[in-house]
């Protein structure tokens, strides 16, 4: 197992505080990891600065190739990737080989055919005797921090557009999920130019705020808690850097009357529980008619009982544990508030499951009204509330009426239905007839408070390189 940080071309351990890297299957410790000092910060940005000089004066084509080589290698160890990663999420393996790995490889592929494939206005002569041109330029050091949920799927999403758009990075992985971002670090530096790409182990508090303070830093971009991004914003304003925000989410979902419920239900079964509901596009509020509201509702209980996890037969779990005990009393405690209103059932799950590991039991509450808590608040675990409408209005006005942007679906045979809905919804993404499916074409991210960095797509190259004019005069 990679434990240790990269910094230039030295893989060296950290010199401070040890932190736990737990299995959430069994709650036992990994491996013990120590944070990174100050000065080993420095180091790496220092590195990253020295890299700067020449990566960003290589071609489109040349840093293509070097994804396209990252993207090989990826599938080339995706087993020992995979297993890594389940080790460290408690994610069923067939989960991250089927889903994950083949998705995280095609992001530096489309990345590497993107960098050479750039738009902007054509040059021309837009004052007279004066020919203009357009640059997209690298911003310089990228202070690149992800959360503990898809570790190396957002280590892709950030890394990918930054060193294709010229840019060299410092990465922080989540402190609980460092692993195959550990791995990663050791294929980078095989690859790699030395100093393109640094990592960096520590928690938010220490190493994460260094790192969005430090003053060489030119932009951070950060997937993680809403409060997160606004203690990035802060430290931002200091020097005005460019911030990437990738926030959480409480997606709506509003079925109309006439939405195949069979399919509804196998959608709600899967996208509402996917990665244990540790996703910010989880389908996780959902409103529903009231004329099909009692049928739903019986058919998603039934379903969402027969969900399979926890089983020794790790190719038989459809989902995993939540990533540490902390996360796990977090989503106790939102369904024991929730149980304890009258005019709320929990109809499947609500409890903690096993008597090992962080599991909790995919549960699905029934009758909320849009002032619950359990309707407002980000749970990021096994838990979909279901909320009854008698007027598409109201459905419309409740999903809107969140502080989140990320994502949101709708489910209507009539198109036409389907199209106004998506039309009203303030949401970065919205899906008709499905939800959560992604494609490194499309952009993700949100708008409010889930943030406004786009990940994936020629958006996020444009994220992470600056629009440059430049203007000759003819004389
Ligand atoms: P978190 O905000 O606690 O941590 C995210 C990362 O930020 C971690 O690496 C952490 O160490 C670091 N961090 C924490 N405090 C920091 C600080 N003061 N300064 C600098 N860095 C700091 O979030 P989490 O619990 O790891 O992840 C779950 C959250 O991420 C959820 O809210 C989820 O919705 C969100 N999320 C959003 C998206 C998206 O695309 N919008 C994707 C995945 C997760």
């Amino acid at each position: 197992m990679d434990t240790q940080m990269l910094i230039g071309s030295r893989f060296e351990a950290g010199t401070e505080t040890e932190e736990l890297v737990l299995n959430p299957k069994t709650g036992e410790t990994v491996v013990k990891l120590p944070e990174a000092s100050i000065a080993q910060i420095d180091a790496a940005v220092d590195a990253a600065e020295a890299a700067f000089k020449s990566w960003s004066q290589t071609t489109p084509g040349q840093r293509s190739a070097y994804l396209l080589k990252i993207a090989d290698a990826i599938e080339r160890d995706a087993e020992a990737f995979a297993a890594l990663e389940a080790l460290n999420c408690g994610k069923p393996i067939n989960a991250v080989l089927n889903d994950e790995i083949p998705a995280i490889v095609d992001c530096y592929r489309f990345f590497a055919g993107a960098v050479r494939n750039l738009h902007a206005p054509v040059a021309g002569e837009y004052l007279p005797g004066h020919t203009s041109m357009v640059r997209r330029d690298p911003i310089g050091i990228i202070g690149s921090i992800a959360p503990w949920n898809y570790p190396l799927m957002m280590m892709a999403w950030k890394l990918a557009p930054a060193i294709g758009g010229g840019n060299t990075v410092v990465f922080k992985p989540s402190e609980q999920t460092p692993l195959t971002a550990l791995k990663m670090a050791k294929l980078m530096a095989e690859i790699l130019p030395e100093g393109v790409v640094n990592l960096v182990l520590g928690r938010g508090e220490s190493c994460g705020n260094a790192l969005i303070n430090h003053p060489k830093i030119n932009m951070v971009s950060i997937t993680g808690d809403i409060a997160t991004g606004k203690k990035v914003l802060a430290a931002a304003a200091k020097s005005v850097k460019r911030t990437h925000l990738e926030l959480g989410g409480k997606a709506p979902v509003i079925i109309f009357d006439d939405a195949d419920i069979d399919a509804v239900v196998a959608g709600i079964r899967t996208f509402g529980y996917y990665n244990a509901g540790q996703d910010c596009t989880a389908a996780c509020r959902i409103y529903a008619d009231a004329k099909i509201y009692d049928r739903f509702v019986a058919d998603l209980t039934s379903a969402v009982s027969t969900l399979r996890f926890n089983l020794a037969d790790d190719t038989e779990n459809e989902i995993g544990p939540l990533i540490s005990k902390r996360q796990r009393d977090r989503v106790e405690s939102f369904v024991t508030r929730a149980a304890e209103h009258k005019h709320m059932e929990i109809t499947t799950g609500g409890k903690v499951s096993g008597d090992r590991g962080f599991f909790f039991a995919p549960t699905v509450i029934a009758g909320a009204t849009q002032e619950d808590e359990i309707v407002r608040r980000e749970v990021f675990g096994p838990v979909v509330s279901v909320t009854r409408f008698t007027d598409v209005e109201d459905a419309v006005n409740w999903a809107n009426d969140s502080d989140y942007g990320l994502a949101s679906s709708v489910w209507t045979k009539d198109i036409g239905r389907g199209m106004q809905a998506a039309a009203r919804l303030q949401y970065g993404c919205t899906w008709i007839n499905t939800h959560f499916m992604l494609a490194n074409e499309m952009p993700h991210g949100g708008v409010k408070q889930s943030g406004y960095g786009k990940d994936m797509s020629i958006y996020a190259l444009e994220d992470y390189t600056a629009v440059r004019h430049i203007m000759i005069n003819h004389g």
